[in-house]
């Protein structure tokens, strides 16, 4: 058998047998292993006879058939199991010498004494419709086909009148001369194997595969005669074509990101398979509707066509037209086009309509997720083609694919602007921006990391924050930037020596990024501050300097204005009150230039790393209640309560700094409570390890946004309130820095009262080795 032949017979859904002279299988394809019941290499070799029931046999029938090529009918075949099938059989004999063929249909298990259905006359009616033999006389030219074969062509028995021109008569014109010279070959070659296509007389084309062999008895070829087998394989080559377009299609879509060219592509697959015409149309931005592909077989007729559209432009509400598609989303067929359906057009118009000479027409949405792209056009004209609804299932699942092809472009496109966008941003920043995975590798890295860090952005792909940013890989969690701990949220200064040896100083921010709500790695943002720093540290130079040379000749004078002051309280009728209130003012003046200074001086010494506390014995109740009692004489107006177990809090501890973290939260407490009538509640607890002690006030309080800065050198909330009071916006700084060294803890808050709530853990043993 031929390869065609042979893929025919195997994907034919009847059950196809073929037999020696005895009857022996010699090929079967599926269809005939699942009726028989038998494995297909199992069955070759056996005898048609053991499938047989006794009553069906019959030599004189299987003579017959012999004599007369042709032969069909009702049969009924016993399966190894014992069921009983009943088939519709036709068998052609000799189909090759000493080969006959069969073909079964399975018209279901016995029921024997029942009569032939209707439905199983049609189906009988339907076999021998798709296969049919023929006889060709050469040296008449007389052609006899057997009826099967006429209703092959669609022909009723005996109206075809056996001359070779109307046998040729029904070959679709495209078809003619290949069949015209595989005709002429069989006298040389003894054999004909050609598919090719007919055209019914109600136009329905059809394609047929058809296998014949030459006969010349005694060598004399004026009696040769040929005979074959004509099988009609239209339902397996819309398959196999269906199938190749979906895959070549499918594959071609998937390779290019440029839709523009892939939908050119798709354009020429369906040329000529399964159109004579092919268009693609893609609505833009705007609306419009463009056409980006369209194809025919013939270049000169492809240009002929763009030139037609350029003088007539596709009207956008022409029924059946592209856009109408696009618009509704609905497929379109016209299975069958007739001169009626161009009533109404200009003589022109009607012109280039006959010559196109379309019979039959498919346009297809190209929809994906809802939304709709454009639309492909499909047509048949010299095929004389007529679609059918195989056809449409065959162009919408090529209209998906390409529509999914557009979406993946138009995505990646998007992806690849946004990410163009990206990178001029980031590398314009100054900032140095890298990625971090989950895993901790670093997947990308700008140009200003890269160049900070000395190393290429290709160089940092794939190793860890730490290695790229520190030179050399750690793995201490404190880190913070190492394989073990990934990159949580924080921001900090970091000084450290680059894998080229540079001292660098970067300010380092590090924020989980989550991308459509999942969490997709770190970004580090990371910038230079060694001038920054520089001039930091000029700056605290200077203020310790002016701090200390300022301290110094503040300490007599300090010392002369309480002098004064004292002598001025114990003899008061030798003064004045103009005098009186120089000296008080003196005083008050002279100490609040030495906080000031104090507080200076203290920053400076922060910021060298020389704030040391002592240890020594303190009262911590009786600290804080002195710090209140002087509160209260500044501030008479306030009204300050304080809650406290009776007895004293010993601890071993610095006393000014312990009486330093008080004073400043008592101060603020009334600096930011209610500016007419201030309230200062404390509280003073204790446990095992820490003496507790809180400061609430009944001022406004402090937003939640300002919450996590209050601490920080020079932070003041925006707000009215603190705007009304003078101040640095270094108290809280000190005071914090007092209670970290006093291995404390320090936490604002609005738990409490309607205003701030400060509390303070301060240990009662300092954590130092000589008072353990
Ligand atoms: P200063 O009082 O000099 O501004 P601080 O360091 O003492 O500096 O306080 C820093 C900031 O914290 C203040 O400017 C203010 O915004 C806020 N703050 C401090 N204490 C309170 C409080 N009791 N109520 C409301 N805000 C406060």
């Amino acid at each position: 058998m031929s390869n065609l032949y042979e893929s025919a017979f195997r994907a034919n859904r009847d059950a196809m047998v073929v037999a020696d002279t005895k009857m022996h299988f010699v090929a079967v394809n599926r269809a005939a292993s699942e009726l028989f019941g038998v494995q297909e290499d199992e069955l070759i070799g056996r005898r048609v006879s053991e499938f047989s029931l006794p009553t069906e046999r019959s030599a004189s029938q299987f003579a017959t058939f012999l004599a007369e090529g042709v032969m069909r009918g009702e049969y009924r075949i016993r399966r190894p199991d014992g069921t009983v099938r009943r088939v519709l059989y036709t068998a052609t004999s000799n189909i090759e010498p000493g080969l006959h063929l069969s073909v079964l249909r399975d018209l279901g298990e016995d029921v024997a004494l029942e009569q032939p259905q209707p439905a199983d006359r049609s189906q009988l009616a339907l076999l021998a419709a798709s296969v049919g033999t023929w006889e060709w006389d050469l040296a008449d030219g007389r052609v006899i086909w057997s009826p099967e074969l006429q209703a092959v062509h669609g022909l009723q028995p005996g109206e075809f009148d056996g001359t070779f021109e109307a046998a040729e008569a029904l070959i679709h014109p495209l078809d003619l001369d290949r069949l015209r010279g595989a005709a002429r070959r069989l006298g040389s070659e003894g054999r004909l194997a050609i598919e090719y296509r007919i055209i019914r007389p109600d136009g329905d084309v059809r394609w047929l595969s058809v296998q014949g062999k030459l006969y010349a008895p005694d060598n004399n070829m004026d009696l040769a005669f040929a005979v074959g087998v004509s099988l009609d394989i239209t339902e397996q080559k819309q398959q196999q074509t269906a199938l190749s377009l979906i895959v070549n299609s499918s594959r071609a879509l998937a390779s290019s990101l440029d839709y523009e060219s892939t939908l050119r592509t798709v354009a020429e697959l369906a040329v000529p398979d399964l159109a004579d015409w092919c268009s693609v149309h893609v609505r833009d931005a705007k609306g419009d509707d463009r056409i980006v592909a369209l194809h025919h077989r013939d270049p000169r007729k492809t240009a002929w066509a763009w030139e037609l559209l350029e003088r007539f432009p596709p009207d956008p509400d022409a029924p059946g037209g592209a856009s109408v598609v696009i618009r509704s989303g609905r497929s379109i067929m016209m299975e069958h086009i007739s001169e009626e359906l161009y009533d109404g057009l200009d003589e022109e118009r009607l012109a280039v309509a006959r010559e196109l000479d379309l019979s039959s027409y498919i346009c297809v949405p190209m929809s994906s997720r809802g939304r709709i792209y454009g639309a492909i056009a499909f047509a048949s004209a010299e095929s004389r083609y007529h679609y059918d609804a195989k056809d449409l299932e065959v162009a919408e699942h090529m209209a998906r694919r390409a529509a999914v092809a557009i979406e993946n472009a138009i995505s990646h496109r998007e992806t690849e602007n946004e990410r163009a966008k990206f990178e001029v941003i980031v590398s314009t920043v100054g900032y140095g921006v890298c990625h971090v995975t989950e895993a901790g590798e670093v997947t990308y890295m700008n140009a200003a990391a890269a160049d900070l860090l000395g190393i290429s952005s290709d160089d940092a792909l794939g190793r860890t924050p730490c290695d790229v940013l520190h030179g050399r890989a750690c793995d201490s969690p404190e880190c913070g930037l190492s394989a073990t701990a990934l990159p949580a949220a924080f921001q900090r200064r970091e000084a450290f020596t680059t894998a080229q040896g540079e001292s660098l100083a970067v300010e380092l921010l590090a924020s989980p990024l989550t991308v459509q709500d999942r969490p997709n790695g770190t970004v580090l943002v990371f910038h230079d501050i060694r001038k920054q720093l520089e001039q930091e540290r000029a700056k605290d130079d200077f203020v310790a300097f002016a701090s200390h040379e300022l301290r110094s000749p503040l300490t007599p004078v300090l010392g002369m204005a309480s002098w004064l002051s004292r002598k001025a309280e114990s003899a008061p009728e030798k003064y004045d009150s103009d005098d009186m209130e120089a000296i008080v003012t003196l005083k008050d003046e002279s100490e609040r230039l030495a906080r000031v200074v104090d507080t200076f001086l203290d920053l400076s010494r922060i910021e060298a790393g020389r704030l040391q506390l002592d240890a020594e014995p303190l009262d911590i109740k009786a600290s804080l209640e002195a710090e209140l009692a002087s509160l209260r004489q500044r501030y008479p107006e306030a009204h300050v309560t304080l809650e406290a177990l009776p007895g004293p809090i010993h601890a071993i501890s610095d006393s000014l700094r312990f009486r330093q973290v008080a004073a400043n939260l008592l101060e603020n407490a009334v600096k930011y409570g209610s500016p007419s009538a201030p309230q200062v509640k404390v509280t003073l607890s204790r446990d095992a390890k820490d003496a507790v002690f809180s400061v609430t006030d009944n001022g406004p309080g402090i937003a939640d946004h300002d919450l996590p800065n209050i601490f920080s050198r020079f932070y003041r909330a925006e707000n009215e309130s603190v705007r009304r009071r003078k101040g640095l916006g270094i108290g809280l700084y000190i005071t914090k820095q007092i209670v970290d060294a006093a291995d404390g803890s320090i936490v604002a808050d609005h738990s409490v009262g309607p205003g701030a709530t400060f509390t303070v853990r301060w240990p009662l043993r300092a954590a130092l080795p000589d008072v353990r």
